[in-house]
């Protein structure tokens, strides 16, 4: 299949570009990319150096049988803006044929897969094989189990062993959260370290010189994939791998990913039965028909776009409320931090976090974005058009649910507001998705605005049986007119009444 588009090269350089590495949208857009040679890469948010390199801190122990029960290991705190390395617990972890916990099913590494790209020049759009069809990854070398021999012990930073064992502490504590409040068990996920994701473009055309083949790398991110049920930590690019707030380090990050984790495990038949599924190299949900490529060349449909901005929101609620709204985890991590604290009314920029045309223009792509870097606030990224829904959330959840005794010396919520609006979250969006199957089943022809119209259902649901008084009940009706001015009146209604 021969590839076309209608868009301007230009546009399809930025486009295709843009969303080969997904980096950009939960990490590092912004962080420029040394000059290749190449001037059309040249501040691009890509990662045309590759990785840096981590090494195995105990190759012996790989070749070995041993079962092994931890209790503890040396973890890496982000605690922003410093690092901290102490003792953490671990636990029911094991290292039995590879580590694992009760949350974590399996852990890896050393994977590279690599797509072929007989793409000379850039402009011209999708990647494609020496017969134009479009280019598939192929596994270059295999996973490797990743095993540990030593409980109780300070792996280096830049090892697979430390890499995995922080890791699986966050992802540890935030599946222990979610079973003490919900009273149930997750599917196990299973733990990728550091795999390679290589796109490789063969003989680009170059303004001067020989053609060159050009290799773009996933770097500095972490992803989620519901089809192999596994959470991927991506290395860092070369250039920052200098960098303190390495995102692996932070317990937010890793509680984000398994916020995604928990939607799927609990509303996968809901995306199913409105034809999205969820694609690892966007991080986002594409159509279920759709082709990587496809998105890449035409964008991204409103369902999806809705969809996505949904599964961000709840992901950073879930990580916050997990945390018990500590937020020195995620301070000053570049490009996360101001803007996907759930408790700021400003984005890093000073753009407010209020659900107004702007939002939707970007998310559906009717405008451009400002910009791509992290100091633009691009709401066709879910990331940030979640990031204004969460806040409108904790927003209600301040008036309706509020703490009464404040912040302990940590920044922590009481255990048990936190807990409540943990739980309501769960509800808010299982609501609100349950409310957009409906509509989307019914009819395509919905408005923008009727796409973010259950919003308002999911609120007056997540607070529902609270028995707010008379003030509690103005307070929120005038805190969402405020922050969601989209809306007429009679679309308030249910918060409004
Ligand atoms: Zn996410």
């Amino acid at each position: 299949m021969k590839i076309k588009s209608n868009h301007s090269p230009i546009k399809q350089l930025l486009t295709l570009l843009f969303f080969i590495i997904p980096c950009t949208y939960l990490a590092s857009c912004g962080l420029k990319t040394k000059s290749s040679g190449n001037g059309k890469f040249r501040e691009q948010p890509l990662s045309l150096e590759p990785p840096s390199k981590y090494h195995l801190a105990d190759p012996q122990c790989q070749q070995s049988n041993a079962k092994l029960s931890l209790d503890s290991t040396n973890v890496w705190h982000w605690d922003g803006p410093n690092v901290v390395n102490s003792p953490k617990p671990l636990r029911n972890t094991n290292s039995d044929g590879s580590l694992n916990s009760n949350i974590i099913s399996e852990t890896s590494y050393g994977m590279h897969i690599r797509k072929i790209c007989h793409s000379p020049d850039l402009n011209e759009g999708a990647c494609v094989d020496e017969n134009q069809e479009l280019s598939q990854f192929y596994l270059q070398k295999n996973a490797q189990p990743l095993k540990v021999c030593r409980n109780d012990f300070n792996y280096p930073r830049d090892s697979y062993e430390g890499v995995a064992l922080t890791s699986i502490h966050y992802v540890n504590s935030a599946a222990d959260t979610y079973r003490r409040i919900m009273n149930e068990n997750l599917p196990k996920v299973s733990l990728q370290i550091m795999p390679l994701y290589e796109t490789l473009y063969l003989g680009v055309k170059t303004k001067a010189g020989p053609p060159r083949n050009i290799s773009l790398w996933m770097t500095d991110n972490l992803a989620y994939s519901p089809m192999s049920q596994s959470i991927l930590v991506f290395p860092q690019r070369a250039a920052s791998a200098d960098r303190d707030d390495k995102f692996w380090e932070s317990s937010f990050v890793l509680a984000h990913e398994l916020g995604h984790h928990i939607e799927f495990a609990k509303f996968d038949h809901i995306f199913h039965s409105v034809g999205l599924k969820w694609s690892q190299q966007f991080h986002r949900f594409v159509e279920a028909d759709s082709t990587y490529e496809m998105e890449s060349l035409s964008g991204f449909s409103r369902t999806s776009s809705i969809f996505s901005t949904i599964s961000e929101a709840f992901a950073d609620i879930i990580a916050f409320y997990a945390g018990r709204g500590e937020v020195h985890s995620l301070a000053n991590l570049t490009c996360l931090g101001r803007n996907r604290n759930i408790r700021n009314a400003f984005f890093a920029d000073n753009t407010p976090k209020e659900l107004n045309t702007r939002v939707l223009d970007e998310l559906f792509q009717k405008i451009s974005p400002k910009g791509y870097t992290c100091n633009d606030v691009n709401f066709s990224d879910p990331h940030l058009s979640g990031a204004v829904l969460a806040y409108v959330l904790y927003q209600v959840f301040e008036i309706a649910v509020p703490d009464e005794n404040g912040l302990d010396i940590d920044g922590r919520m009481s255990e048990k507001v936190s807990d409540e609006r943990y739980r309501r979250s769960i509800r808010w969006v299982g609501s609100y998705l349950q409310k957009l199957k409906e509509i989307r089943l019914k009819s395509s022809e919905v408005t923008d605005i009727q796409l973010f119209e259950p919003m308002v259902h999911a609120i007056d649901q997540s607070i529902d049986g609270l028995n707010l008084s008379k003030a509690q009940q103005t307070q929120v009706c005038e805190k969402v007119s405020k922050l969601l001015p989209i809306f007429s009146e009679e679309q308030l209604r249910p918060v409004c009444r």
